[in-house]
């Protein structure tokens, strides 16, 4: 059920009152899911898609095939594919912008960038990792990609609290929290159509990036991640999940098991590799077998240090800063 997506630029129903919908994404993973769920005369949008000509067309004949107003923007988390279009929406249908406050902030932040801050701890960043000084260079160039692809946004928003619920068309959904792929991830879970709207907490055949970056690079994201993925564990297995990428989920507890077992594979193939020393570099290949272009190589250098940093908080691995400042880690006896 469910296996063929809707084209771009329609809707296709769920049931009567959730409708799935897909926007292009000019990257590798070619679309997002965003969904539309019936609000009283209207509709609520959730997620958005990035602000790119083709999205704002494809949101355009949609909302011209609906039977009532868009009455509000919901985004389950920061990520350009999912907020980027969210200020483009709400100022051109007059709509408030629902969101957690972490999320929020965190957008408003990104989209402002450093104000001139200098990025010596970036550079260290990747210099820790075991990159040529050509590397960490081309790697902290400012490319302003944030606010590429994503409309101003508002300046006011009404906040999702998680473990609270959200009222729409008097129907309770319950707003669960994920930590680890952002800072606070909003999923919504209905139990009376029993339907939960993961964003990208759960996906299918791929797994949502846990990343460490040069913000936060001590963080131990994956540590949260597997946390909060438990309450997914726990939704009932007759609950259908719409995920933000690719096709709907029908066993939710048994992906969350799989994607559980991946993260334990990359932990346990890294403590192998990690007997004698080796830098973050070193161990790129142990996580990623295919060649990283540059726009991959940032999520999968974060991606890496989340399952080192996961593993030295876990006491299963040292890290010695050698004389040129790269991290050398290895696996305790
Ligand atoms: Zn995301």
């Amino acid at each position: 059920m469910y296996s063929t997506p809707p084209a771009i630029g329609h809707a296709q129903q769920i049931t009567k009152d959730v409708l799935w919908c897909r926007m292009p994404l000019p990257l590798a993973l070619d679309h997002i899911n965003v969904y539309l769920v019936r609000d009283g005369n209207g509709w609520a949008i959730i997620d958005c898609g990035m602000a790119t000509r083709e999205t704002i067309t494809a949101w355009t004949s949609i909302i011209e095939q609906l039977d009532g107003p868009i009455t509000r923007v919901i985004v389950t988390h920061m990520h350009p594919d999912h907020i980027g279009c969210a200020g483009y929406l709400t100022e051109t249908y007059r709509v408030d912008l629902y969101m957690s406050q972490t999320e929020y902030y965190a957008a408003r932040a990104l989209y402002a960038g450093s104000q001139g801050a200098d990025n010596w701890q970036e550079r260290r960043y990747y210099r820790a990792a075991g990159f040529t000084s050509e590397q960490v260079t081309q790697f902290t160039q400012s490319k302003g990609g944030f606010g590429k692809v994503v409309s101003p946004l508002p300046v006011s928003f009404i906040r999702l609290v998680p473990g609270e619920t959200l009222a729409l068309n008097n129907c309770l959904w319950q707003l669960i929290l994920g930590l680890g792929h952002s800072p606070e991830h909003i999923s919504l879970f209905n139990p009376e159509l029993d339907i939960c709207i993961g964003g990208d907490q759960v996906l299918p055949k791929i797994t949502p990036n846990i990343g460490a970056y040069s913000t936060q690079p001590q963080s131990n994201p994956l540590y949260y991640y597997l946390q909060t993925l438990q309450q997914f564990a726990q939704l009932p297995q007759s609950t259908l999940l719409l995920p933000s990428h690719k096709n709907p989920i029908h066993d939710i507890p048994k992906r969350v098991s799989e994607i559980i077992h991946h993260h334990h594979i990359h932990l346990d193939n890294l403590m192998l590799a990690c007997i004698t020393p080796q830098t973050l570099v070193d161990l790129l290949p142990v996580m990623f077998k295919q060649a990283l272009g540059e726009h991959q190589m940032f999520f999968a250098v974060a991606e890496c240090l989340a399952h080192l940093n996961y593993l030295l908080a876990q006491d299963k691995l040292t890290c010695e800063v050698d004389a040129n400042g790269v991290n050398q880690y290895q696996t305790k006896p």
